[in-house]
């Protein structure tokens, strides 16, 4: 028997008030004229798993999951992607129609798209690349960079034990900076990323020094509000090529749409306002 009911999926957090997924998401609906809906979902951690077990009964073909759930979802799923596992957290769920639930990370995916619109001039294989912050969104960056062949990856974070882990974790490639010396280790970089909160509204402004920057650079800030950082704006005025993090989280909602609701969305201007 076809289903004939109308696909559901939708965002769950706690709190999920914040979200730009419903916008990006009703924006792609909208524009390839799809049967859907998309829906912010604010669900405790303690009803995660019951949450998951009725949303597929109710016509849900999938979810996007964010903070605070996001290493939980791997233990509920009966299936993880292996970039998930690498990562140990994912963000996009597909409700199987044999009844699994499948995780997956696309944070990784989205911020490579991302790269490759904003800087197509790239080549991952130049030099190395330079990452502020050792959080979740490190990990994503870290294991994308180096399956597109990425030479060596410094990291660089106030908490050094945190970048150790990350080079236990990842390996040889893996080069740990510390966090006063960050500046000098961007100046024969070749591609220069901020993975930290630092420079969010709301969060201090990142104050790394950045006179080391090199014209032709690429650097990208996975911060996105305010769109233009002081990192940003600073790497710009000394030549650098600037990808900003909007972009990031556009990409990465990319692989989920399709596989819900049937249609691989376009990533343009048009979807940068939608979210704005
Ligand atoms: P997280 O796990 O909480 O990590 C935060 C990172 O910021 C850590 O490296 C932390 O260093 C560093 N940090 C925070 N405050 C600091 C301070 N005062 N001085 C120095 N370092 C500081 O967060 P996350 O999930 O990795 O996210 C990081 C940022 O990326 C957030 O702004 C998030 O919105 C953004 N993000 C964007 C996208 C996108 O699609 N564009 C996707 C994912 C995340 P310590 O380890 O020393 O605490």
């Amino acid at each position: 028997m076809t289903d004939t009911r109308i696909p559901l999926a939708g965002v769950i957090g706690h709190p999920v008030a914040h979200s730009r997924s419903p916008l990006l998401h009703g924006h792609w609906l909208r524009t390839y004229g799809l049967r859907g809906h998309y829906i912010p979902m604010d669900i405790a951690p303690e009803k995660l798993e019951a949450a998951f077990r009725t949303l597929p009964d109710l016509g849900f073909v999938g979810v996007n999951v964010t903070i605070p759930h996001k290493e939980k979802v791997m233990e509920i799923a009966d299936l993880v992607s292996d970039r998930a596992t690498l990562i140990g957290a994912a963000n996009t769920i597909i409700f199987r129609k044999d009844g699994k639930i499948h995780a997956d990370n696309t944070d990784g995916y989205g911020f490579i798209e991302n790269l490759r619109q904003g800087a197509p001039e790239w080549d991952p294989t130049a030099g190395p690349a330079m990452v502020l912050g050792a959080g979740g969104a490190a990990r994503a960056v870290i294991a994308s960079l180096l399956e597109v062949g990425v030479p060596e990856i410094r990291i660089s974070n106030r908490t050094r034990d945190r970048a150790e882990q990350l080079r236990e974790d990842f390996g040889a490639r893996i080069r740990v900076v510390e966090w006063v010396q960050a500046g000098n280790a961007m100046a024969d970089a070749a591609l220069v990323v901020n993975s930290t909160s630092l420079g969010m509204v709301g969060k201090p402004e990142l104050r790394v020094p950045l006179d080391g920057l090199r014209a032709g650079t690429v650097v990208t800030d996975l911060v996105y509000a305010p769109l233009e950082t002081r990192l940003l704006k600073v790497a710009r005025a000394q030549g650098c090529t600037c990808v900003d993090g909007l972009g990031m989280l556009i990409h990465q909602a990319v692989p989920g749409f399709e596989r819900w609701f049937g249609q691989r969305p376009a990533v343009d201007d048009a979807t940068r306002a939608a979210i704005l």
